[in-house]
């Protein structure tokens, strides 16, 4: 494939690849074969969780064999650092109203649970029909309240993953696959 970047192009800062692009596209499949059978014959809204579940929800929308809506939502996550500013907000919000549709929130990771938890929530009072979700990559660990994706993703231990939509500090976004950075990459940044 051509026009990606891999770990080797950026091996000056990556420490260690996490998740390889055959992992990524094994679940992605995976997952889209049971979407495709829980929602046939079903209206579905796929909604995107801004800026990082963009990759993931192009891929899946390609894997799916029925057909769906598709919207995004930007909320507010972590910033540019690596840690949770806690609260959740609508920064740019949908473009449809929710109404008795049944959606599936794509996002890229669950981490401390708070963003989807919240994002659920606000669907429902908007009077969503049904509401269910499914994120890429899953940090048990981090867990700060009771919050389990229906579609479960790959799981991964505490440590900051880039790549595949994840960013860190708005970079490594489109790398082909997940990795740990190296710490340098995160002092240069405060010294800065
Ligand atoms: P929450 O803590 O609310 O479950 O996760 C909020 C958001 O934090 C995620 O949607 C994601 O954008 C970001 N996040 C959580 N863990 C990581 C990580 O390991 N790497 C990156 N780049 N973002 C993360
Ligand atoms: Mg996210
Ligand atoms: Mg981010």
């Amino acid at each position: 494939m051509m026009g990606l970047m891999k770990i080797s192009d950026i091996a000056d800062q990556v420490e260690r690849e996490l998740v390889s692009r055959e992992e990524i596209d094994r679940k992605i499949a995976e997952t889209a074969k049971q979407i495709s059978h829980d929602y046939a014959g079903r209206d579905l809204l796929l909604v995107g969780v801004l800026k990082g579940a963009a990759s993931t929800l192009v891929a899946l929308a390609d894997a799916l064999s029925i057909d769906v809506e598709i919207d995004y939502v930007k909320l507010s996550s972590y910033g540019a650092g690596t840690e949770s500013s806690g609260t959740v907000t609508v920064r740019n919000d949908l473009s449809c109203d929710v109404r008795g549709r049944n959606v599936l929130v794509v996002e890229d990771i669950v981490d401390t649970g708070r963003t989807l938890a919240w994002f659920c929530k606000e669907l429902d009072r908007r009077g969503a029909a049904s509401v269910e979700t499914f994120a890429l990559f899953d940090k048990p660990a981090r867990r700060t309240i009771d919050f389990h994706p229906k579609y479960q993703g790959i799981l991964i231990p505490d440590v900051f993953a880039v790549g595949f939509g994840l960013d860190y500090a708005e970079k490594y976004r489109n790398l082909d696959s997940v990795a740990v950075l190296k710490p340098s990459v995160y002092s240069k940044e405060t010294n800065a």
